[in-house]
């Protein structure tokens, strides 16, 4: 069998041993007979293995009993309208930070739920580089405080959590969750479509501190309120079992790593080489990113001569080195370090990119 090394920004590499699991268990799963995805979300052994997932990611991220977990569907961008609708009542105005393409587009899609207040924006900088907290225009009486600690297109992160005061902050973690330890208590919400660092997509994950569910919000079906499938465990429909499943085996995956600590140091690593290969390439490569805005997750990066950019995608692809392109908002490559991309992936793009400079003088 023959794997690539995978830098897709998403969906993204899957662990090899929570993918030969899943294959190994696909058409008998628990001596069941059948696979996981054929058997009801309200037998035992799904419910089961549900808990079980739930019981993983509490353990690995010390979500607090005063945060509900949620598993649905709809991805991260139905969350962008959710969010103001379950949070927000008539009139109510949200507080965003504008930092890259994801924010911009939580921003435009709350837009019809919520006055929308953006407190900070980098758009005049490029998204080069984050707002600085000082710049933030926050209002104490808004709804939530809603940013995006991991920009995927730009590749800027926020090295901290912000204080935003008594106001619920909302983050949009799709592509940095369970990258390393974080401190669930400092979030009213946190939501992550699945497809980077949890499993495949069609599954999204909130975490939600429960006085939050009990916001009047307005007017909705019983799909769309959060109360609802809180009070449903993620159940209040069929939900993605098969999605469920997999993040559950890539949290017993992270576990057995170490947890998130363990991942942390591993994510810190893969990035500062691969940084390092790009700024100590003088000028072949080029990553545009402040370096204190600089994601652990997402590193796109130019060559000097985009002339360069189809052979270097051409034999990247032929030295077994996937997804490169960048995204067309951006340009040039990206490379995406999920949890998944092991530090051999690292090393051997990092020699390719050395050699390819060689050869492309
Ligand atoms: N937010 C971020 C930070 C993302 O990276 C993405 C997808 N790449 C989304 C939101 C949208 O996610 P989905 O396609 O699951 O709606």
């Amino acid at each position: 069998m023959s794997r690539v090394w995978n830098f897709s920004a998403g969906p993204a590499a899957l662990p090899l041993a929570v993918l030969e699991r899943a294959r190994d268990e696909l058409t008998d799963w628990q001596g069941s007979g059948a696979s996981v995805m054929e058997q009801s979300h309200r037998g035992k052994r799904f419910i089961t293995m549900a808990a079980q997932a739930e019981a993983d990611l509490r353990a690995l991220l010390d979500i607090p009993a005063d945060h509900a977990v949620l598993f649905l569907q709809g991805g991260a961008t139905q969350q962008f309208a959710q969010i103001p609708m379950n949070l927000a009542g008539e009139g109510d105005s949200a507080d965003y930070i504008d930092s890259g393409h994801w924010s911009a587009k939580a921003i435009s899609e709350a837009t019809p739920y919520v006055k929308v207040n953006v407190a900070a924006s980098a758009k005049a900088a490029g998204y080069r580089q984050l707002p600085p907290r000082e710049s933030w225009q926050l209002d104490p009486r808004a709804a939530y405080v809603h940013y995006t600690p991991n920009e995927t297109i730009h590749g800027v992160e926020f090295p901290d959590v912000p204080e935003v005061g008594e106001v619920p902050l909302v983050a949009d973690m799709s592509s940095n969750i369970l990258s390393a330890p974080l401190d669930v208590r400092r979030f009213g919400l946190v939501y992550a479509g699945a497809q980077k660092n949890i499993g495949p997509s069609g599954l999204v994950l909130l975490i939600i501190r429960r006085d939050l569910l009990q916001r009047a919000g307005r007017p909705m079906a019983r799909i769309f309120r959060y109360a609802d499938h809180a009070a449903a465990d993620s159940m209040l429909n069929t939900p993605n079992t098969w999605g469920w499943y997999l993040a559950g085996l890539t949290f017993q995956w992270l576990l057995a790593k170490g947890g998130l600590a363990a991942m942390g140091a591993a994510n810190r690593a893969k990035a500062d080489l691969l940084y390092a290969s790009i700024d100590g390439s003088g000028g072949y490569y080029r990553n545009p990113v402040d370096p204190a805005a600089r994601s652990r997750m997402n590193v796109p990066f130019t060559l000097h001569d985009s002339a360069l950019d189809a052979p270097f995608l051409q034999e990247s692809e032929a030295a077994g080195l996937l997804a490169l392109k960048g995204h067309k908002a951006v340009g040039g490559m990206r490379a995406s370090l999920y949890n998944a991309v092991p530090l051999e992936a690292v090393e051997a793009l990092v020699a390719f990119m050395r050699d390819f400079a060689t050869r492309h003088g």
